[in-house]
């Protein structure tokens, strides 16, 4: 099966809504002429209208950085899907490695807010990854296994169209350190075999797989030839348009 890469730009708490939204307007114009990939922006909370307005009429998607699992009421500071919605978003980034260690959400939180986030329409970036730690100590299998299957716990197949499963080494997230392609491969094709046993072959099969952590435009292209690398979730390199857009030619080239 083909599957179409889908390469995303994480935003972070970055740029002002003047700044986000000329930014959404050069990936609009870089991706009108690419062909073959699918590209979505996720911007703060706050320029999300703005970037909104910049991308109509461009099929690149909108997403949020986060959620919550219900729809309004007293909690303060979340945002739920239908606002996300609001805001002209079909997308949301859930279990960012920063959300799992800076704000404490465990693979029972992230698998509540998926799971209503996907019951709300949108579609879902799910992160996972290890830490150098967790690498170095031979228990990487186990904590992609563990949030695979407590992260992803009753998804149906019919979920899963809505699911993208963002592999992002927590020990290459913002330190210029990216996996080796080879490593990238070795752990996306570790996923899909998890996906596989616990959520049936053809799930697997069907389930796009982005690589986050330090891609830029000299990596991009060795990374997506690998046969189960789907895509980028990409950060720092997706403030830039030259950076971002450049990916974008990369993977479309792939
Ligand atoms: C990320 O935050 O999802 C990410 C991959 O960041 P960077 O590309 O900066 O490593």
């Amino acid at each position: 099966m083909s599957r179409i890469p889908v390469i995303a730009g994480n935003w972070k708490m970055n740029l002002l809504s003047s700044d986000a939204a000329a930014l959404a307007k050069s990936v609009a114009d870089a991706f009108a002429g690419l062909s073959g990939i699918e590209c979505v922006v996720c911007p703060v909370a706050t320029s999300l209208h703005a970037v909104s307005g910049v991308l109509a009429g461009s099929s690149v998607g909108l997403g949020g950085q986060n959620c919550y699992h219900e729809e309004s009421g007293a909690f303060t500071g979340e945002l739920s899907p239908q606002m996300l919605q609001d805001a002209g978003c079909g997308w949301v980034i859930i279990g960012h490695s920063e959300r799992r260690k800076i704000f404490g959400e465990g693979d029972a939180l992230l698998n509540r807010k998926l799971r209503y986030a996907l019951q709300c329409g949108l579609k879902v970036m799910f992160c996972i990854g290890e830490t150098l730690e967790e690498r170095e100590g031979g228990q990487m299998d186990d904590v992609l296994k563990t949030q695979v299957v407590e992260g992803l716990a009753g998804l149906s197949e019919a979920d899963f169209a809505g699911v993208v499963v963002a592999y992002e080494p927590v020990w290459a997230i913002g330190t210029g350190v990216t996996a080796s392609p080879e490593q990238a491969q070795d752990a996306h094709a570790f996923t899909r075999g998890l996906v596989a046993e616990h959520f049936g072959a053809a799930v697997a099969e069907g389930l796009r797989i982005q690589y986050g952590g330090s891609v830029k435009p000299d990596n991009a292209a060795e990374l997506i030839a690998k046969p189960d690398v789907d895509g980028f979730l990409v950060g720092g390199a997706a403030l830039k348009a030259d950076s971002f857009n450049a990916i974008l030619s990369a993977a479309a080239q792939a």
